[in-house]
């Protein structure tokens, strides 16, 4: 029966346990082993079988790949938190911290299968868990693909549609995983278990195929490796050859992509050499290539540049004596257990194998982030991974490799916070994969933080200026501004009083009743108001923006061009004054579209969009005249000051900013003298909200000491 083995499977993988790590590696696989019988007893799988059997054949699978004994223990403990009355902890006092945190894992990856019975409400945030449970730990994921290929073994106890519709996930989901990881092994198993469920006529038809010409085909590929090891030999290179298994799937893939029938393909005879040192594959590959002519264009080097996923070899083709192709793949014996075990392998020569380290992590995420660009069948439920989940995330690690996951336009700052509050409140800068990075920076997935804190001190209130765009997330700035609501009362008010008094002072407004200005923005009082100020709770922003309704900007400073009031408030006729104009019917303009305008004989300026197609069609193009959309672009022309010491490339950082801002600059001048540098800018604003953000804008530009918009006369 199969339980027979499957019990002195266990024997062995106990065996396994001690040798890998000793009595209590051996003590602690054998209690979790006995906690899993205890917590599945009485249980059966839908083949009829003790689920017992699935533990231990996932604790198996998992043995094979030579994993570390926590792992394993974690292999026979798999279910135990989803499929039993057995909790977390029972299972921390039995085997401990480690192997729970494994357990743990494993169940939160449940949310991938259980995402096709559910509404998709929460998916974005399921696939954000799930992936974050797999970069936790990479173990996590090699008992979850244990488990998926033990399922895949036993497949045809379930019905036809879970079958189908399982297979189709793991073609499309865990084996290229496999594949990513490396895990070359896994991921042939799967694909040719999901392809029989898949298509099964073809997975017969290459099946047979291959079994009916396997007695053939052993021959002469014993003949070919003989031959190989005799000629290495005479070039004294010690090499053991094999013969290359060919998976159905694989087979099936070549077929497609080749576009050959099945014989041709079958053709290809294919021999790995495995020698001892780097140096011997080359030596190998130059022999193989001096006693057959090398097919053009075959070889690779994934020596010299690995793949991705760490993938190591030489691989080349040769026409062999009778005239058909061989191809062979040179490697030394490292490489061949990573390329047969993937990320698995460092298991064999480290211990733990949690990978803890920056760089690899890192390289984990980075894996992560190409399987999910793999992912691409739009049949399967993973539709999701493709649509953007992650690009409203980003995942940043801390020096230790622990990662922090942030939404996108996060800062420095959040960063901070989010690792700790009182990081927040001392950090005063960052380095960024160890490039020191001003506070605004917005992360990318993947980068390395490092926060640079003060010893005492706290948050800046600069942070909670929205225009400066150093803070992202909601729980950095509510925790600026708890910092700030305790400093005391007396504190906020002088804070907040000097706060409005400067941007005042910068914006060229005089005379405020601070009494009227506070009931308004509905506080009791101007000290009130100042306090709101002082702790954040009220951002400069919104006086400036009632500001600017008590003094609309362009009642003190008239436009320079007025536009006329036959020219209303829709259109500018650039150039032109008071031309009457009217909208196209044709194809109606509406604000915001790209506009040209037509002189018509007397009815003065129709306005059409510049794609009308009777606009393309024009033959009287000196018609056509540029004209603008008003209500956009009614701006007033503000003459700013800025007073800086000079340094290079000044100029050309106020530029971008207001480039940036969409803000027009109509004059500029500059003086330098004794290192100061002086502007006289005229820019073309809205209102008084854009001006106060782009005059802090500026000031916060290195070098600036104080910008200020001067009043005319
Ligand atoms: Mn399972």
């Amino acid at each position: 029966m199969a339980q027979v083995n499957v019990f002195s499977d266990v024997d062995d993988i106990l065996e396994y346990a001690s040798t890998a790590g000793g009595v209590l590696a051996y003590e602690t696989v054998k209690r979790a082993y006995q906690l899993a019988c205890e917590a599945h007893a009485g249980q059966f799988r839908k083949s009829g079988e003790p689920y017992i059997t699935h533990c231990i054949a996932v604790a198996r699978i998992l043995k094979d790949l030579n994993v570390d004994a926590a792992t394993i223990a974690a292999g026979f403990l798999h279910d135990v938190l989803e499929d039993t009355s057995y909790r977390v902890e029972t299972l921390r006092e039995t085997v401990g911290e480690e192997i729970l945190n494994l357990v743990e894992g494993v169940t939160k990856l449940k949310i991938v299968e259980d995402m096709t019975n559910r509404p998709y409400e929460d998916e974005a945030e399921s696939f954000r868990k799930m992936f974050l449970a797999m970069a936790e730990d990479l173990r996590i994921v090699m008992i979850k693909l244990a488990d998926r290929l033990h399922n895949m073994r036993t497949l045809s106890a379930l019905s036809p549609d879970r079958q189908m519709r399982i297979a189709k996930e793991t073609l499309e989901v865990w084996a290229p995983l496999a594949n990513r990881m490396g895990i070359w092994q896994l991921k042939s198993e799967l694909e040719d278990l999901s392809f029989r469920v898949t298509n099964p006529q073809l997975y017969l038809e290459i099946g047979s195929y291959l079994s009916e010409h396997q007695a053939d085909r052993q021959k002469e590929m014993d003949a070919i490796r003989k031959k190989l090891d005799g000629v290495l030999r005479e070039h004294h290179l010690p090499a053991t050859v094999l013969g290359r298994p060919k998976h159905i799937y694989s087979i099936y893939q070549k077929i497609r992509r080749k576009g050959l029938p099945l014989e041709k393909i079958y053709d290809i005879r294919a021999v790995r050499i495995i020698v001892p040192e780097v140096a011997d594959c080359y030596s190998a590959l130059g022999v193989i290539h001096t006693t057959w002519p090398p097919i053009p264009g075959e070889f690779d080097d994934y020596i010299a540049s690995p793949k991705d996923n760490g993938y190591r070899s030489l691989h080349t083709a040769v026409y062999y004596e009778d005239g058909r192709p061989l191809e062979v793949q040179i490697r030394t014996r490292e490489m061949d257990i990573q390329a047969e075990f993937g990320i698995a392998a460092h298991w064999k020569y480290k211990e733990g194998g949690r990978s803890s380290s920056y760089d690899e992590r890192i390289n984990w995420l980075r894996m992560m982030m190409e399987w999910r660009q793999e992912v691409s069948d739009p049949t399967t439920f993973l539709d999701g991974m493709k649509t953007d989940i992650f690009q409203d995330r980003v995942y940043a690690f801390t020096p230790r490799g622990d990662i922090i996951d942030l939404p996108a336009g996060s800062t420095p700052i959040d960063f901070a916070y989010m690792v700790h509050t009182d990081i927040g409140h001392r950090c005063r800068g960052a380095k960024v994969n160890g490039k020191l990075v001003p506070l605004d920076y917005v992360l990318k997935t993947g980068e390395q933080v490092e926060i640079l804190t003060t010893k005492r001190g706290g948050p800046s209130r600069d942070w909670l200026n929205s225009n400066l765009n150093l803070v992202k997330t909601q729980r950095a700035r509510s925790k600026i501004r708890a910092w700030f609501k305790k400093q005391d009362r007396e504190q906020n008010l002088t804070q907040g009083r000097l706060l409005l008094e400067r941007e005042l002072h910068r914006l060229g407004i005089s005379d405020v009743n601070f009494e009227k200005l506070a009931r308004d923005m509905e506080y009791r009082s101007s000290d009130d108001l100042f306090i709101a100020l002082g702790c954040g709770d009220l951002s400069i922003g919104r006086v400036v923006k009632l500001l600017s309704e008590y003094e609309p900007i362009q009642d003190e400073l008239p436009p320079m061009s007025a536009p006329s009031p036959a020219a209303t408030d829709a259109v500018n006729v650039v150039g032109l004054k008071g031309l009457l104009t009217s909208m196209a019917r044709c194809c109606n303009p509406m604000p915001g579209d790209q506009i040209v305008g037509y002189v018509t004989r007397g009815r003065g300026v129709s306005i059409h969009r510049s794609d009308c197609p009777n606009i393309l069609r024009t033959r009287d193009r000196e018609r056509l005249v540029q004209v603008s959309w008003g209500a956009q672009i009614r701006t007033y022309p503000v003459p700013v000051h800025i007073r800086a010491f000079d340094r290079q490339g000044l100029m050309s950082d106020v530029t971008a900013l207001l480039n940036n801002e969409g803000i027009n600059m109509i004059d500029a001048n500059v003086n330098v003298s004794h290192n100061m540098a002086y502007m006289k800018l005229v820019l073309e604003v809205r209102d008084l909200s854009q001006l106060s953000r782009i005059l802090t804008r500026m000031e916060n530009l290195p070098n600036v000491l104080e910008v200020q918009r001067v009043k005319p006369g």
